[in-house]
């Protein structure tokens, strides 16, 4: 997954011939950004530019407050106060989820959405400097940036909202504030409420290592509880009295275990034990197993969950207990759009690459330093456009379903260190500051130059629609959630 990046920044003490491609490429990035000659994008530029310390402090909000997937009470209200504030119509709680909000401004076709992320993690709470101390005690952080992502779309709804009024383009832009990606639910519930049903195309962004248009899918997942009951009996004194739903979770285990042998290369599967008895003493009664099941795409995750299916009922019989298998949530893999991804890797090359400061280098050469990995700066390069790999890195998305309601295009912007570790106290460090913040920027600025396009260009909007039609097939999209689950929301 990881290449070498084309444009190395590195810590200027310790890497100085490295710090010249740096000193090179600064004139072409004034001279790229001077050359843009759509009056439309450059009044998105100036936008992000004007409210570049706005867009800043709510970031550092989000970041300051942490919190998790179905808390994020506060972050959600920062975001959609702002978007009020300029002027957008806000739908709060849609999907009857407290933490999920619309912000939507203009009228009429086409309408171009963009979504937003806030969720935290939990446990990873860390002060925004380059070596390991928490911020406070037990508390969650922003290991995959979601503070940045939330708000660069933001950033970019609010540019293109200025555009309409002033009657350079008509429409609609959508800002969706969807919560709980980390628990990959969020968007699940929103597109099973029809949210996004009326969008023409909708634009998404992740923070990264390297900023390119992604051109990559993700795994299809689904997560099963499988519970067994048993009967309990003394354990020495009448075990043939007892029946152990312990036996049936380590058979079904086992089990899934020799089924590994028997999937496609794509497949991945993962479980714990959630209940496995109280004492030795009791023969247990109740057991179960929390099972995610990954394929490259959602079909296949269905084909392994029909023989995960037998196996549940071959180990229940063997153990001689009941059992029963409950879905919790699932997703779909990401369509790619490679007529959209060519449109956002134009739009970056018009931004230029994002440079940095001795201080960020610094900053990152002591976080690689503070891990015991090698220091290979940040990487802040636009990268060419990668071919779609056969099969997707491991890592599943909700964003996944909303590509196969309507066609998804998805940038990465640099927010941290090359190859720093992520869903650590490295990405949270950088999400607070200015390393993180410069990625925000750059993001927000590249989906509003896309969505200028969008707006301008029906042709590439029809384009980017019939790719979707193709690539989605006849599949119907069905949201994979059970028919009730108060519990996730
Ligand atoms: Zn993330």
């Amino acid at each position: 997954m990881k290449s070498e990046p084309n444009f190395n920044l590195s810590h200027m003490n310790h890497r100085n011939t490295l710090t010249l491609p740096f000193l090179i490429l600064l004139p072409q990035i004034l001279l790229a950004q001077s050359e843009i000659g759509n009056i439309n994008k450059k009044a998105v530029l100036n936008s992000v530019d004007k409210h570049r310390q706005e867009l800043i402090s709510i970031s550092r909000n989000i970041w300051e407050l942490a919190e998790t997937a179905m808390n994020e009470f506060q972050s959600a209200k920062v975001l959609a106060d702002y978007a009020e504030l300029h002027g957008f119509k806000i739908l709060r709680g849609v999907a009857g989820i407290p933490t999920a909000f619309i912000a939507e401004y203009g009228a009429g076709k086409p309408i171009i959405g963009v979504l937003g992320e806030y969720d935290a993690l939990p446990g990873l709470s860390q002060k925004a400097q380059p070596f390991k101390e928490v911020l406070k005690e037990g508390a969650p952080g922003h290991g995959c940036g979601h503070n940045l992502l939330g708000t660069a779309g933001l950033g970019a709804a609010v540019a293109i909202k200025e555009l309409i009024v002033s009657g350079k383009i008509s429409g609609t832009i959508r800002y969706y504030g969807t919560p709980a990606e980390e628990t990959i639910v969020g968007k699940v519930l929103l597109a099973q409420a029809g949210l996004f049903d009326d969008l023409s195309v909708c634009l998404d962004w992740h923070p990264d290592e390297e900023n390119k248009a992604n051109m990559q899918s993700t795994q299809a997942a689904a997560e099963f509880a499988i519970s067994f009951h048993g009967k309990s009996s003394h354990a020495a004194v009448d075990p043939w009295n007892g029946r152990s739903a312990l036996d049936a979770a380590e058979l079904f285990t086992i089990g899934m275990n020799f089924l590994r042998e028997h999937v496609k290369p794509s497949v991945r599967m993962h479980y714990v034990f959630t209940k496995a008895g109280d004492v030795p003493n009791v023969v247990p009664q109740e057991a179960s197993v929390l099972l995610w099941i990954r394929d490259a795409k959602q079909s296949g995750v269905l084909e392994v969950m029909d023989r995960m299916k037998e196996i549940a009922s071959g180990a229940a019989l063997m153990a001689g207990v009941d059992y029963e298998i409950a879905l919790n949530k699932g997703v779909y893999e990401l369509l790619v759009n490679e007529t959209g991804a060519k449109v956002l890797q134009e739009n970056m090359k018009l931004i230029g690459p994002i440079t940095y400061s001795s201080e960020e280098l610094d900053f990152a050469y002591k976080v690689m330093k503070a891990y015991e990995m090698e220091d290979k700066g940040i990487n802040g390069a636009i990268k060419p456009l990668e071919s779609t790999a056969p099969y997707p890195d491991g890592g599943s998305t909700d964003v996944g379903d909303v590509s196969h309601i309507v066609p998804v295009i998805a940038l990465r912007a640099t927010i941290a260190p090359f190859e720093a570790p992520w869903h650590s106290w490295a990405i949270v460090a950088s999400s607070g500051m200015s390393i993180g913040q410069k990625g925000m920027l750059f993001a927000a600025k590249t989906l509003g130059i896309t969505m200028v396009d969008l707006f301008e260009n029906k042709k590439l909007l029809q384009e980017i629609q019939n790719e979707f039609i193709k690539r989605k097939g006849k599949e119907e999209w069905k949201a994979m959630l059970p028919d009730s689950q108060p519990a996730l929301r």
